[in-house]
């Protein structure tokens, strides 16, 4: 039995297919691409996973519904909001950070950071995203738990909706959807708080005073919040996520996810046969067959079948089959965090092994070193103020009646600072050359003045009264703050007519 129910649990083909992978009693389930919800009714539990999934579930839904409160004092001028999106300033801000768009590598970093983090997970401990931290995961624990209070637990929700529509299963329908509706709402509406000022805009919002716009993303927002959370539910894991599909091409034997330990839980009989048969000197497995880890599922799966696409991997089973081991004085963890090497280590009469630094996981967290660190750095040593430079298109260069060679450039200054600066041009690179800065008197000094926390552009012409040593030769513009002595560079190219052979 051993060799062929391995074979049969731990094969990953199927996994990844989504195919349950059942023991022999249990005939091979064809998934189909789309399967019409039918309603599941998990049954609430108690136990270390629960009580882990409740503390995750607070954090996270304070974190998103209370943070556009959080103030940050960045002096005058700026924004006061710790975490904000500003549109039409084009910032964004976090805390003490205010990304410009010219920075926008910074998102590309945290983004490839969170993809290596959320691979690192799946390497170590299987989808802990998805079990845990999942905003679908979030959402519908916290609709699960709204319903069951209005509507009591599996068996109460089961009988009433056996039984004919009386006035109180209305009642209690109706409230369970007005909370949804009222959480969705929320939830919609904490999403808008990151784009402006949370307190101005809550008054806004009140009085009918904010923008169309705010109102619209707070109507889909709210829409979808109560059709995927309260309706959906494990559809959208199952069907609409793509990373079960990818989690199941990056995960290796090592890697710990909930597994149900077959090897010791059959055969499974009931508790009374299991007795009978142990006296017996017979086999008896520890599993008795109760299905309280198929109730307690909120994809609605049996975790005994091995292996599956819709397991989220929230251990809410596994506190449902340890409650049942201490009741029936067997020990703990019949279904557990286990890896597929140790299933065939413990087959083999072997001890158990945890492999957490491999080559993938070393990688991955190296990874996220070289990039979180490269981020840091970027970020301690940015200017206060930068310049960046483009060369006219069109026409490249022109010749002037004084024989000089013509280039125009659109150079832009940021002042990432609270004050108004000043800074000087000096521009290297080519010889004799001539600058002008568009709209100062000519021979003026070349200094320009930005505002605050402000970018602003100017056209830069640079003359050059000698032969360019070629076509195109490197320019530098050099920029310094007059007070600070602080400096800047952009780079571009001078041209000029090929020299004359
Ligand atoms: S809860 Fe444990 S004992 Fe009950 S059916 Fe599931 S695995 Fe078997
Ligand atoms: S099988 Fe267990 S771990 Fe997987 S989704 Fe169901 S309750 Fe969660």
């Amino acid at each position: 039995m051993d060799a062929d129910l391995l074979e049969r649990h731990a094969n990953p083909d199927a996994a990844s297919r989504g195919a349950s992978v059942a023991p022999s009693n249990i005939p091979e389930d064809e998934t189909p691409l789309y399967a019409a919800r039918r309603k599941i009714y998990p049954q609430s539990v108690k136990g270390t996973f629960r009580r882990i999934k409740w503390a995750v579930l607070l954090v996270t839904l304070a974190i998103y519904y209370f943070l556009p409160f959080i103030r940050w004092n960045r002096g005058p001028n700026a924004p006061d909001q710790a975490v904000l999106i500003d549109f039409s300033g084009r910032r964004f801000y976090f805390f003490f950070i205010e990304i410009w768009p010219q920075e926008v590598y910074f998102f590309t970093g945290l983004l490839i950071i969170a993809a290596m983090t959320l691979f690192l997970m799946n390497a170590v401990a299987g989808r802990v995203w998805c079990g845990y931290l999942c905003p679908q995961t979030v959402w519908t624990d916290l609709f699960l738990a709204i319903e069951r209070l209005v509507e009591g637990d599996r068996r109460a929700q089961m009988a009433a909706d056996a039984g004919p529509w009386t006035a109180q299963r209305v009642l209690r329908k109706g409230l369970k959807h007005l909370l949804w509706l009222m959480v969705a709402w929320w939830t919609g509406g904490a999403w808008v708080l990151y784009f402006a000022d949370a307190p101005t805009l809550v008054k806004d919002l009140a009085t009918g005073h904010a923008p169309f716009l705010a109102y619209a993303w707070i109507g889909i927002l709210t829409a979808t919040t109560y059709a995927l959370a309260g309706h959906m539910r494990e559809q959208v894991c199952t069907y609409m996520c793509p990373w079960p599909r990818i989690q199941a091409a990056l995960t290796d034997e090592y890697a710990l996810n909930v597994t149900y330990r077959y090897d010791r839980g059959e055969p499974r009989s009931s508790v009374k046969k299991s007795e009978q048969l142990r006296l017996a000197g017979l086999p008896a497995g520890d599993c008795v067959d109760c299905r309280q880890c198929v109730n307690v599922c909120p994809t609605g799966i049996d975790i005994r079948n091995g292996a599956q696409l819709e397991c989220i991997q929230c251990g809410l089973c596994i506190d449902a089959c340890d409650s049942v081991m201490d009741k029936i004085g067997r020990p703990p963890r019949l279904i557990g965090y286990d890896s597929d090497v140790n299933l065939k280590r413990r087959i083999a009469g072997e001890p158990p092994v945890q492999k957490i630094i491999r080559t993938r996981t070393v990688m991955y967290a190296l990874i996220i070193a070289a990039v979180g660190g490269i981020m840091l750095y970027a970020l301690l040593t940015r200017h206060a103020f930068d310049v960046s430079v483009i060369h006219d298109r069109n026409p490249v260069f022109v010749r002037l009646a004084d024989g000089a060679i013509r280039n125009g450039y659109t150079m832009r200054i940021l002042n990432k600072q609270l004050e108004t600066r000043r800074f000087a041009l000096t521009v290297d690179g080519v010889p004799g050359n001539v600058v002008e800065i568009v709209g100062l008197p000519l021979g003026a000094a070349r200094i320009v003045e930005v505002g605050p926390d402000q970018s602003r552009e100017f056209r830069v012409l640079v003359n050059s009264y000698e032969y360019a040593p070629a076509a195109s030769s490197p320019i530098v513009f050099h920029l310094t703050d007059v007070e600070s002595g602080t400096w800047a560079q952009a780079r571009d190219h001078f041209r000029a007519p090929e020299r004359p052979k």
